[in-house]
Order: structure tokens, then C-alpha cells, then sequence
């Protein structure tokens, strides 16, 4: 089985009587351990897209398969990066406890939840930076810390809402980065929403273009990732 299927997906919102079909009737399939973006304009669909996939939004037809299971609310296998990272941490937690949270939900023992965690952090770069509240980090570095918990959790699917959008031009370049070792080295498969097509061509090995039509087209395009 494919680990994200999404089959003939449609989502009309209705409000004040006017009629929005937010996206038309969308079918694609991720594989198990792919990297693909999701990459289209302001208002083609993405956020609605997104959540529908996230089980926060109930579609209007169609549905969504995470590893052959209809999603019909959170997927406890899905892990989603947030753009606004300030918003995503609990700023009266630590690092190390803001990572820590869904692994507590998770039921998991103590040390492999300590090992979780300091893995993680090692893995972003932020071996030292436990302790440290978010407030006290740069942007960048709370986005780090962010990618660190996604990680931390173990998904079956990590979904990344436009992550950097909100970092400045360097920073964005190295989590771009970290992104992509994190992935080659850990294997999850995921799904980067971006509205910027040069960071889900560099970033994916597939790009799914959602074009702002009324009724929504999707173009499929295989990247050619250079050999490492
Ligand atoms: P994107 O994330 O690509 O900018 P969205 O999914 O946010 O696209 O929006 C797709 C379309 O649906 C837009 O025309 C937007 O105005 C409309 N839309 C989004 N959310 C709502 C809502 N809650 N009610 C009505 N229309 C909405
Ligand atoms: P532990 O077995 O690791 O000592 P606790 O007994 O401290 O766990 O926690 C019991 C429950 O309380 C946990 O399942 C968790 O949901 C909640 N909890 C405890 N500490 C925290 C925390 N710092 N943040 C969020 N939830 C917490």
C-alpha cells in the first residue's frame, strides 16, 4: 500500500450563501519513504489540501488513506511543521520538554523518551540548546527545534506547512538542507506544502503542481534528484 492516498478529494466551503470549491477533485498517491511537495499559488488550495490530510478539515467528497486507513481525524501517525513556529512551541516549556510532549502522549518509557529526545536534538544541531526556552532562540533555531519534535515522534508522515516562510534567505538554505539530510538518513515520507516552486523543485523528488483553476488540475512532476 501507498503510506498517504488521496482519492477524488473536493472541499466546497459555503459561507454567507457564496459557494468556494477551495479544491475541485484531486487523486494522488505517496509512496512509502517519497519526499513530495506540494507546490501552487496563493488560494490553488494548499492549506485546505493540507488539512484535509491532517484530519482537521472533513472533506466534501473524496477521501484520504494514511497507510490504507481513512483519516477521519488526526492521524496519531502524522507529525505536521507549522509555519508559524512561534505559535507551534509552548513557550513556558523547555526544548527538551516541547519535544518531549508527543512522546508523552505516546506512552513511551522515560529513557527511550530521553533518548528520543537527545537524538533529536543532536540530529538538528541543537545538542546544547535542551534547556533553553523558545522564546530565547532565534527563529531559525526554534524551527529546528520544531523539525527536532517531528522527528523526535516518529511518524509515518511528516507534513510541512510552508516551514521557512518566515525565516530569512540563509536560514531558510540550511533547514532546507537539514530537511533533506533528515530525510535521506531517517527515510520518512513526506509531504511539503510551498507556494515556492524552486524550494519543491531543489527540495523533493516529486512536485505536485495545484493550479488555481476553478476546477483544480494536478500536474505530477518526477524530479530527477542528483545522485549522492
Ligand atoms: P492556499 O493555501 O493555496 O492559499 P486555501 O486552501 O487557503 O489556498 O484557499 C483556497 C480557496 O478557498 C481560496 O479561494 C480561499 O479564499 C477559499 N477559502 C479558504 N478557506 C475558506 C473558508 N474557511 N471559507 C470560505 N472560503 C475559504
Ligand atoms: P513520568 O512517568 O514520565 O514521570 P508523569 O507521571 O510525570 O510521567 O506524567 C503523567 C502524565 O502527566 C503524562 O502522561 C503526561 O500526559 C502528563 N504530564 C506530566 N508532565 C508533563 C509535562 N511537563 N507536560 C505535559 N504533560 C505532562
Amino acid at each position: 500500500t501507498d503510506m498517504v492516498s488521496v482519492k477524488g478529494l473536493n472541499k466546497v466551503y459555503e459561507s454567507a450563501g457564496r459557494r468556494v470549491e477551495a479544491i475541485g477533485d484531486i487523486t494522488f498517491s505517496v509512496a512509502r519513504g517519497e519526499f513530495a511537495c506540494i507546490v501552487g499559488p496563493s488560494g490553488a488550495g494548499k492549506t485546505t489540501l493540507l488539512k484535509c490530510l491532517a484530519g482537521l478539515l472533513t472533506p466534501t467528497a473524496g477521501e484520504v488513506l494514511l497507510d490504507g486507513v481513512p483519516v477521519t481525524g488526526p492521524p496519531p501517525g502524522m507529525a505536521v511543521v507549522f509555519q508559524e513556529y512561534g505559535r507551534s512551541l509552548f513557550p513556558w516549556k523547555t526544548v527538551r520538554q516541547n519535544i518531549d510532549l508527543p512522546l508523552r502522549q505516546k506512552k513511551l518509557p522515560r529513557a527511550e523518551r530521553d533518548r528520543l529526545v537527545t537524538d533529536s536534538l543532536g540530529a538538528v544541531g541543537l545538542a546544547d540548546a535542551g534547556d533553553a526556552y523558545p522564546w530565547q532562540l532565534s527563529g531559525g533555531m526554534q524551527q529546528r527545534v520544531a523539525i527536532a519534535r517531528a522527528v523526535a515522534y516518529e511518524p509515518q508522515v511528516l507534513l510541512m506547512d510552508e516551514p521557512f516562510a518566515a525565516v530569512d534567505a540563509q536560514t531558510r538554505a540550511d533547514l532546507e538542507d537539514l530537511v533533506r539530510s533528515l530525510w535521506r538518513s531517517l527515510g520518512i515520507t513526506t509531504l511539503f506544502v510551498t507556494h515556492d516552486i524552486d524550494e519543491a523543485v531543489y527540495l523533493g523528488e516529486r512536485v505536485l503542481v495545484l493550479s488555481a483553476s476553478p476546477t483544480c488540475v494536478l500536474d505530477d512532476v518526477p524530479i530527477g534528484l542528483p545522485a549522492e
